[in-house]
């Protein structure tokens, strides 16, 4: 793919047990195993961007402690092209605290945001070149949302458009819809955005139209092996998933961003991309770990079955 992707989002440290069950409250239980390793949505949307062909700019702030050197370690080896990490004096990388239960794959996470939430003004108004020269800016609701705000009002004062990937969830976003070329909220963020409960494609027209009323210009919603849902230019399109043999479902937002932001650089409508970005989305749900992302190639072929 041509075109480039800046990326402004949360990298945290992720530390996963995997557990037969959840640890009840004052109860210590042994995990089955453990691991240590890189995620926060932008960190994750970067790389899938990354993977799925598109060069990366990648910007997100960490702290001054042992897991920043991991974060930097993790994106110089990452293939990722580019990237800039603010470090913040006072609060600690972001982290997330994650169980995962054998028995039935749900999970339990506790997230602190730490340095995610501490970008300066300053540290977003020097993202200038870097965004002069990208077609998309991608940008998720983990940093604080004055910073966010800059980085879309930035992009659109350079021309560049802005995706926005609303999660979690924050009411600030229904201020700024106008701000936004395409968003792409999952099935409950979208119910938030709406006011409408999806449950079914009928309940997801309804709640997309609801998003457009409040501002929105093209949206997709994500609605897991349900496929995805476009409305542009007054039109609906469904894209159904790929099959896949899901082992681990987490991150498939992270992959259907990173990887629709690669194809709409790329200068792709929003079908194509969004039905590149569902066959990249189903590899990664076919791979354990959020940030575990399948290579351009695989997706090509995946392409090819449909
Ligand atoms: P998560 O929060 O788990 O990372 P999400 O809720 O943000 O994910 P989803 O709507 O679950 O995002 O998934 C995004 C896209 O990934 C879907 O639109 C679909 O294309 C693809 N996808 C998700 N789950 C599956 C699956 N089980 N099989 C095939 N494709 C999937």
């Amino acid at each position: 793919l041509r075109g480039k992707v800046c990326i402004l989002g949360a990298f945290n440290v992720d530390i996963v047990a995997w557990v037969h069950r959840f640890p009840r409250g004052g109860e210590s239980l042994l995990a089955q195993r453990s691991s240590l390793g890189p995620g926060g949505k932008g960190a994750n949307q970067a790389m899938a961007a990354s993977k799925a062909g598109a060069q990366v700019h990648f910007v997100a702030k960490v702290g001054k402690d042992q897991f920043s050197q991991f974060a930097f370690d993790h994106l110089a080896s990452s293939g990722i092209h580019s990237f800039r990490l603010y470090q913040s004096e006072r609060e600690p990388t972001g982290n997330a605290l994650i169980y995962v239960s054998q028995d039935d794959g749900e999970n339990m996470i506790a997230i602190y945001s730490g340095a995610n939430k501490t970008l300066s003004s300053d540290e977003i108004a020097s993202m200038s070149p870097e965004l002069a020269s990208s077609n998309v800016l991608l940008v998720q609701l983990e940093n604080n949302f004055d910073a966010t705000l800059n980085a879309m009002k930035l992009a659109r004062a350079l021309g560049v458009q802005v995706i926005m990937n609303p999660a979690p969830f924050s009411p600030d976003i229904l201020g700024c819809i106008d701000l936004i070329d395409i968003i792409t909220p999952n099935e409950t963020e979208a119910s938030l955005l709406s006011g409408v409960e999806i449950t079914d494609l009928e309940s997801a027209r309804a709640a997309a139209l609801a998003i457009v009323a409040r501002g929105a210009r093209r949206v997709i919603i994500t609605m897991g092996s349900h496929g995805a849902l476009i409305y542009d230019n007054q039109q609906f399109q469904h894209i159904p998933a790929f099959p896949a043999l899901s082992v681990d479902t987490t991150g498939a937002g992270d992959a259907f961003n990173g990887a629709l932001a690669a194809a709409i650089a790329d200068g792709q409508t929003l079908a194509q991309a969004a039905t590149f970005a569902s066959a990249f989305a189903s590899l990664a749900v076919e791979r354990e770990g959020a940030s575990n992302m399948p290579a351009y190639q695989q997706v090509i072929s995946r392409l090819a079955l449909r």
